[in-house]
């Protein structure tokens, strides 16, 4: 087949249902946004200000996400017959930016949306708000007597619930007596992802049930004000096994704290931990192998079944409900070779026996002994300038004769040498997904996607336009910081089975390398992206960084701040608003 959108948005990822509904891509190949009707070109909303990037913010979208949570648990309820009482609230350390922050206030309205806070000035941002009827908001971390003062005034707004986790927060609890109690308590069960560490006995925050014990001791008031029981296992908890076993310990814990003398609980809080699809593909470490729909049935169907008198239920993601509504888009400011770029001028003996090779076999055990040839090269000390020269071109030749050799072997067997070059790691597979080009970005990942950095976090990224032309090479995204970081080159592709494609649909067509095989999760080390023409405003854009990026930011070599545009509609109109745009002359345009 021909390239065309369709496979743009598969090789992008914009099929899932969040991407699918917001985005499309129009008949000239850019990405655009679609709200009631309305259809926005990004790269527009940028070129025409002159903006080296901006934080895209659509309001829609967290509106959306918390919609689509509420529905999940209403529909699992049904399903299970539950009646008790549903309190989602937003953990603000997800993000508390104020235009977030009043989205949520504002749209929780019809749901009584409350929030979860751990620090003084995150509960001094909610005082600002008042409410016609309390929302709930659990509170944790380390108090002091400074944050319990600001709560009892709250406390005829909200309905607060203080968590204790140790003797000290039981010490400062005991001469509040308005306040109500809850307890967060470790699990045992293991999550899992990246944040797994958050769970299990060693964790940072929670009790441990003998320490609790050594509290009750001195404090027996603590088990008749305690109205909640709290648990959090870390964020983005992919394994839906690890999920059920979590759930099911919180309840045998409440089941356990109700029949001893805790008779006022009547909520569990289960924390946060519902993942996000930060690609589709469910064999990969950045999606879960659960949907929000399942989460909420494994939830409900576990305190239906098993817990006593009904507690009510509290939601506690945030992740799940900002990460979606922030695109982070950048402009392209220079492109440069990755490595040696490809040579076929001089010809040597090596790059000869890589183009005698007849399967990909032979090819990987002669690619091999290349790679040999390089490192002897490499290690002679010191390289004077014309072995220099001499092995920038042969490194040039053999990525060339490799990659056009393994293109040639796929297109005379297609599925035979696709299934051998994927069997086992091996140097043809590596050349085939390793960048050929730089693309320098208008911008900083310590500032604006800085768990790419700290975490390793997958975010997808996909052009703004020339969508509907095929990636003519795989690039590194390289930022204006430090020179030993600030770089992102993880692709996920994973394109469905059925798919009807030739050889050379499967790969760039400057370059050569390999971008999907269809029915196969593959991890690209560059992204597919297209040489951007002279004078020309190329954009990218990184999805789904609306979730922990704005509040993590760094200020490496002074670049913090970006430009914002925010998206939302207004009584049926849309509204663009642009904000920050002094930071842009911090950036090259
Ligand atoms: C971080 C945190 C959350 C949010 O979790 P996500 O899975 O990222 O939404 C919820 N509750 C507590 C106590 C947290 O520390």
């Amino acid at each position: 087949m021909v390239w065309d959108k369709e496979l743009a948005r598969e090789l992008y990822g914009l099929t899932g249902n969040i991407w699918s509904k917001y985005l499309d891509i129009d008949e000239r190949g850019r990405l655009i946004v679609k709200l009631k009707g309305y259809k926005i070109d990004l790269a527009k909303l940028l070129s025409e200000k002159k903006l080296p990037g901006a934080h895209i913010r659509i309001l829609p979208i967290i509106r959306y996400m918390m919609d689509k949570v509420y529905e999940a648990f209403m529909e699992a309820f049904r399903k299970f017959g539950y009646e008790g009482e549903f309190k989602p609230v937003y953990p603000l350390k997800s993000n508390s930016t104020t235009i977030v922050v009043d989205t949520i206030w504002q749209y929780g309205v019809k749901y009584n949306w409350g929030f979860n806070a751990g620090t003084y000035p995150e509960i001094k941002l909610l005082s600002k708000y008042t409410n016609k009827k309390p929302r709930l908001l659990v509170v944790d971390g380390i108090k002091d007597n400074k944050i319990l003062d600001l709560l009892v005034k709250m406390n005829d707004n909200w309905e607060i619930i203080v968590d204790i986790e140790s003797m000290r927060d039981a010490d400062l609890l005991s001469k509040y007596r308005d306040l109500n109690i809850g307890l967060r308590i470790k699990v045992v069960s293991k999550s899992s992802g990246l944040w797994s560490h958050s769970s299990g006995l060693d964790s940072k925050f929670g009790l441990l049930i003998n320490t609790l014990d050594e509290i009750i001791k001195e404090h027996p008031w603590i088990p008749g004000r305690t109205v909640l029981l709290h648990v959090h296992a870390g964020s983005q908890i992919t394994d839906k096994n690890k999920l059920e076993n979590i759930i099911r310990e919180t309840i045998t814990l409440y089941n356990s704290l109700v029949n001893t003398g805790f008779k006022n609980i009547r909520y569990i809080d289960f924390g946060g931990g519902l993942a996000y699809p930060y690609v589709e593909a469910s064999d990969h470490m950045f999606s879960s192998n659960y949907s929000l729909n399942e989460y909420a049935e494994i939830l409900v169907k576990e305190v239906v079944e098993s817990a006593e008198n009904i507690p009510g239920i509290v939601f506690e993601g945030g992740r799940y409900i900002v990460a979606p509504h922030r695109i982070t888009v950048t402009k392209i400011i220079d492109t440069r070779p990755y490595s040696t770029p490809e040579d076929d001028e001089t010809s040597y003996p090596i790059v000869e026996e890589i183009k005698n090779a007849e399967n990909i076999k032979e090819l990987v055990y002669v690619s091999r002994r290349a790679r040999e040839i390089i490192t002897r090269l490499m290690i002679k000390s010191p390289i004077n300038i014309e072995t220099r020269r001499m092995l920038e071109k042969l490194l040039g030749s053999i990525t060339k004769a490799i990659t056009c050799k393994a293109y040639e072997i796929i297109s005379k067997d297609k599925d035979n040498a696709l299934k051998e070059l994927t069997r086992t790691p091996n140097f043809v597979f590596e050349e085939l997904v390793k960048p050929s080009h730089r693309f320098f970005a208008s911008f900083s990942l310590f500032s604006h996607l800085p768990d790419t950095i700290v975490a390793d976090q997958y975010f997808k990224v996909t052009p703004l336009q020339r969508l509907n032309e095929k990636p003519e090479v795989l690039g590194v995204i390289s930022d204006l910081t430090c020179d030993s970081m600030g770089e992102y080159s993880a692709f996920a592709t994973s394109l469905p089975s059925n798919i009807e494609t030739g050889t050379e649909d499967l790969f760039t067509s400057l370059d050569h390398k390999l971008m999907f095989i269809p029915g196969k999760t593959l991890r690209l080390k560059g992204i597919p992206l297209h040489i951007p023409r002279k004078n020309e405003n190329y954009y990218i854009a990184f999805l789904d960084t609306g979730a922990y990026q704005d509040m993590l930011s760094m200020n490496h070599n002074l670049l913090d701040g970006y430009p914002e545009i925010i998206i939302d509609i207004v009584n049926d109109d849309l509204k663009i608003q642009y904000k920050n745009l002094e930071t842009t002359e911090n950036y090259p345009f």
